[in-house]
């Protein structure tokens, strides 16, 4: 996805437009309530190191908008403030195995998963889904990848690169399994039909994972958190003080305010993906694309572009050069992501069409019938 990105801006240096349907963050300003509040905290002095685990007011917010959001009651002291979802994810992993321990994620899955595993010492296990089974997961698939050294699953609903949202019975069955289960939650309120379900609905034997970059347009912030079991709160404290300090003082400010004040902002901007994702989707099936389940959250659509080249490196080079569309190649998502491209709707309405305008035109030179 780097490598697209970097020939794209090299196309554009030279003063071609690209439309880029490859980019994994909202387009949108961060809600300016938000903004004032980090200006109005860092005026204020607030530029300190903050407790290792975030100030108390972050921490009671996510516990209550857990509440207010899902009806789960999440005691503050096991929520832990980190420097966006990433840091999260490592903390959870890594406190969470040791040497040799098996992770199970999905293929296709997020393109970190894999390495923060490695990098934790783990042995990441991956078992199919299938776009005909909607992407969902298939339990009995997944309990064949299960060993003696499996320590944990990571699961992702709203879910990259698929948009997938996980069907609540499939999230209980997957509890039942007695599996320690590590949620990304990232794309939640980013759902366009229903409503994304917590782990917490289901087990108490979990990790989330969850922040302020997709919501609320905060990705350069650098903010997330991670709700752990109370067990792991005192070792993932340690692990912060010697790996970060803390988080970003007047940034959790910002946090607070986000939570407390800028739900209205930050649904309007999902109501806006809502009217993108419809016209990327119309766009995609009338260039005769097959989408066998539309995705209902995130801002991705994962498709099926075999037929034009199985090889998704290949073809995602081939329609940057030739159409001067950016996309990314299914194959960054792993093994089960070949012959797909990830096209994402975090781009104008106008871009969106101009888009689809140019895949239909470089369908059309190469006189496929998809
Ligand atoms: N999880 C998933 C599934 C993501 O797509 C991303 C960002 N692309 C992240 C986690 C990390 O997000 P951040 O660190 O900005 O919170």
């Amino acid at each position: 996805m780097m490598e697209v990105l970097e020939r794209a801006k090299e196309l554009e240096a030279r003063g071609e437009s690209v439309i880029h349907f490859e980019v994994g963050e909202p387009d949108f300003d961060t809600p300016s309530v938000i903004s004032q509040e980090a200006i109005k905290s860092i005026e204020e002095g607030d530029t300190k190191y903050t407790h290792s685990l975030g100030i108390h007011e972050l921490r009671d917010s996510v516990s209550k908008n857990y509440k207010t959001n899902y009806g789960v009651d999440i005691n503050p002291g096991r929520v832990v403030i980190t420097m966006g979802s990433s840091p999260a994810l490592y903390l959870s992993i890594i406190s969470l195995i040791e040497p040799g321990d098996e992770v199970l994620i999905t293929d296709p899955h997020y393109a970190c998963y894999p390495q923060i595993i490695k990098i934790a010492g783990g042995v990441p296990k991956t078992f199919r889904i299938y776009e005909n089974e909607g992407f969902q997961i298939n339990v009995d698939r997944l309990k064949e990848s299960i060993s003696k050294n499996t320590k944990a699953i990571i699961i992702n609903s709203p879910a990259n690169p698929t948009g997938v949202v996980l069907q609540p019975e499939i999230m209980r069955e997957i509890a039942g399994l007695g599996i320690t289960i590590i949620s990304d939650e990232i794309y939640h309120g980013l759902v366009y039909e229903g409503q994304a379900r917590t782990i917490y609905e289901v087990t108490d034997n979990a990790f989330a994972v969850n922040g302020f970059s997709k919501f609320y347009s905060m990705t350069g912030w650098r903010l997330g958190y991670l709700i752990a079991p109370d067990e792991f709160i005192r070792p993932i404290q340690k692990l912060q003080q010697n790996l970060f300090i803390s988080p970003n003082s007047f940034v959790q400010r910002a946090g607070v305010k986000a939570l407390m004040s800028a739900q209205d902002d930050a649904r309007g901007m999902a109501e806006l993906f809502g009217e993108r994702r419809k016209a990327m989707i119309e766009g995609i099936k009338g260039l005769g694309f097959n989408i066998y389940t539309e995705p209902l959250g995130a801002f991705y659509l994962f498709v099926d572009a075999s037929r034009l080249n199985p090889n998704s490196h290949e073809l995602a080079f081939d329609i940057l050069e030739n159409a001067h569309v950016a996309v990314t190649p299914g194959i960054d998502f792993g093994e089960g992501g070949e012959g797909y491209l990830r096209l994402s709707y975090a781009t104008s309405i106008a871009n969106i069409n101009e888009g689809i305008s140019r895949l239909g035109e470089y369908i059309n030179q190469k006189g496929i019938s998809l």
